[in-house]
């Protein structure tokens, strides 16, 4: 019995829990739904839901489609670089469908549940474009089984209002820049390029100052706060992340006498 309710967990078949919230993350009957939608402690992905607002969608629209396309890159763009301070991200996507509980919705991978917890925590308390921010940790995991295959090969007859996600898609090429640079800052954070570098990822990640950080709030928000400032001072990000390297940097030398020939080495110096 247990086995096989294990296995008809979030499908069609699972009379219990709704199959749409655990594969979508949304389901159109919301709270209200027969089905339950049993939201997850502990999980990799974050939603933000309603966040991005199509200017297609608003009646009059002048803009062309490639305006369009330009905008959304930007804003998806600003997006990863902000999100990406909480952890490294493994997928970002964004809905372009037009159903309320679908609509603007971002989904954000982390590649550790820390981090995603981290984000829903810090982004509750922060405001995008002028609007307060709302996140929620999400069930979904595999993008795949949430998106719809009909809209892929442009055969949807739903639309907009399809229950299933239409993505929205960046630049392939800006995905692609934005996955390489996280990938070099990650590097450079971490210079000691040795084998066990997993291992110590992990070590690292769970180590009692980090716990400590994490669960000190307080500080969180401070730094929020002090980083937000930061931000509107010089929107120039690139020195806000050289600072952070450098301090990252600065803190590594004090850690590993050893180490100073290695970063060195890293700097090509
Ligand atoms: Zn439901
Ligand atoms: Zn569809």
């Amino acid at each position: 019995m247990a086995d096989h309710l294990a296995a008809i967990y979030g499908t069609e078949k699972d009379k219990v829990n709704c199959s749409f919230y655990f594969k979508i993350g949304a389901c159109r009957h919301g709270d209200r739904c027969s089905r339950k939608h049993i939201r997850p402690t502990f999980s990799q992905t974050i939603l933000i839901p309603n966040l991005y607002l199509n200017p297609a969608h608003t009646p009059g629209c002048t803009m062309t489609p490639e305006e369009i396309q330009l905008n959304f890159d930007l804003l998806y763009e600003d997006l990863f670089m902000e999100l990406a301070k909480y952890g490294e991200i493994e997928e970002m996507n964004i809905c372009d469908n037009v159903g309320d509980h679908l609509i603007g919705n971002v989904y954000v991978r982390f590649k550790y549940e820390e981090d995603a917890g981290k984000a829903v925590d810090s982004l509750n308390s922060r405001f995008y474009a002028g609007r307060p921010l709302y996140a929620e940790l999400s069930p979904v995991t595999d993008f795949n089984e949430a998106c719809c295959r009909q809209y892929e090969d442009n055969l949807c007859t739903r639309g907009g209002f399809c229950n299933f996600m239409h993505l929205k898609k960046a630049t392939s090429s800006l995905i692609k820049e934005l996955h390489r640079a996280q990938r070099l800052s990650i590097k450079i954070l971490k210079p000691r390029g040795d084998v066990d570098d997993e291992d110590d990822d992990l070590s690292r990640s769970r180590s009692p100052a980090s716990r400590d950080r994490r669960h000190d709030r307080r500080y969180d928000r401070d730094y929020d706060r002090e980083r937000d400032r930061d931000r509107e001072r010089d929107r120039d990000r690139g020195r806000d992340r050289d600072r952070e390297r450098d301090r990252d940097r600065e803190r590594d030398r004090d850690r590993d006498r050893d180490g100073r020939r290695r970063t060195r080495d890293y700097d090509g110096r």
